[in-house]
C-alpha cells in the first residue's frame, strides 16, 4: 500500500453534486464509472488503493470504495477524500476492511493511505505495537503483497 494524494474533486464531480444534491450514494449512479476511471486514472495508477494490484474501471474488477463507511460516516458519502478505488477480490481489501470495521472506533487503528504514511505505519506492523485490529487487516490486505511490502519497507 502506498500514500495516495487526492487531487481534489474532479469538476465533473463537483457540479453533478452542486446540480442534483444526491440523498444517497445510488444518486450519483450515471457519474460513478467516470469517477471512478478518473481516481484510477489520476491518483492510483489503475492500482488498487490497498493491495496494489493492477486493475481497471471494469465492474468486475473494481470499486470506488467508501474508507469509512457510510453507515457510520453518512455526512463523508461524497466527501471526495473518503473515496478510494479496491480490488473487487473476495476476502481482500475493502471486502475485508469492511467485514473488520464494527464502529467508528476501528478506524483509528486503520492505515488509511489518504491521510497516513503506509509505510511509516506499516513498518510497525509485525512489532507489538501492532494491535490486533491492524494486525489482522494488514494480515489480509497483504497477503498476496507481503513479500513485496516486505522488502521495500524493509521491516
Ligand atoms: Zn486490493
Amino acid at each position: 500500500m502506498k500514500k495516495i494524494d487526492k487531487s481534489g474533486a474532479p469538476k465533473f464531480f463537483r457540479d453533478f453534486i452542486r446540480r442534483n444534491d444526491p440523498v444517497n450514494w445510488d444518486g450519483i449512479h450515471e457519474i460513478k464509472h467516470g469517477l471512478r476511471e478518473h481516481i484510477l486514472k489520476r491518483e492510483q495508477g489503475f492500482k488498487c488503493a490497498y493491495c496494489e494490484s493492477a486493475i481497471t474501471s471494469d465492474n468486475t474488477k473494481s470499486h470506488i470504495d467508501h474508507f469509512k463507511r457510510k453507515h457510520y460516516f453518512p455526512k463523508l458519502t461524497f466527501d471526495y477524500n473518503n473515496l478510494l478505488v479496491s480490488c473487487n477480490n473476495y476476502n481482500h481489501c475493502a471486502s475485508v476492511k469492511d467485514s473488520k470495521v464494527k464502529s467508528k472506533d476501528y478506524y483509528k487503528d486503520l492505515t488509511n493511505p489518504v491521510n497516513d504514511d503506509p509505510s511509516q505505519t506499516l513498518r510497525q506492523f509485525p512489532t507489538a505495537r501492532a494491535n490486533f485490529q491492524t494486525l489482522t487487516f494488514c494480515t489480509y490486505w497483504l497477503q498476496t503483497k507481503y513479500v513485496v511490502s516486505h522488502h521495500r519497507y524493509n521491516l
